[in-house]
């Protein structure tokens, strides 16, 4: 980082992302207007590429299709285009499987007897009964 982004990210740690654009705007003028002219379509997506030098837009790690989709500035961009291409991702796949382990110890956070025992009480406060079945049978009956 070069001083300027380095003084950048610190104002934005210390006035915090909802402020930075007020802040910015009236506090340091010459910094505002340098972000203004950066490319992205909201203000706090013009500062992260500021602050971390970004020229262009990333690429999902499925398709290498060019992300758009802005999250937070603390996480960036999306790593992935779509949902589609999360679900397909192989390295994505195996963390899931992998934080389920460590959590659970099953490979699906559903094939887990404490999820499992979690979702029956769920649905027992709310209906009365665990069975999907019932709940859907009294629902459509309801309808009539
Ligand atoms: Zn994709």
């Amino acid at each position: 980082m070069n001083e300027m982004q380095l003084n950048l990210h610190t104002i934005i740690m210390k006035v915090g992302t909802k402020h930075t654009y007020k802040h910015l705007k009236f506090k340091h003028p010459e910094l505002f207007s340098v972000i203004q002219a950066v490319e992205g379509k909201r203000f706090i997506e013009r500062v992260y590429r500021v602050v971390y030098g970004i020229v262009s837009y990333p690429v999902c790690l499925q398709c290498s299709k060019e992300i758009t989709k802005f999250r937070t500035f603390q996480k960036g961009y999306a790593l992935f285009c779509s949902n589609k291409c999360v679900a397909q991702n192989r390295a994505h796949k195996d963390k899931k499987k992998q934080t389920s382990q460590e959590h659970y110890g099953t490979e699906r956070p559903s094939q887990s007897k404490e999820v499992d025992d979690k979702r029956r009480e769920t649905l027992k406060e709310r209906y009365g009964t665990d069975s999907l079945a019932d709940i859907r049978w009294r629902r459509n009956k309801a309808k009539k």
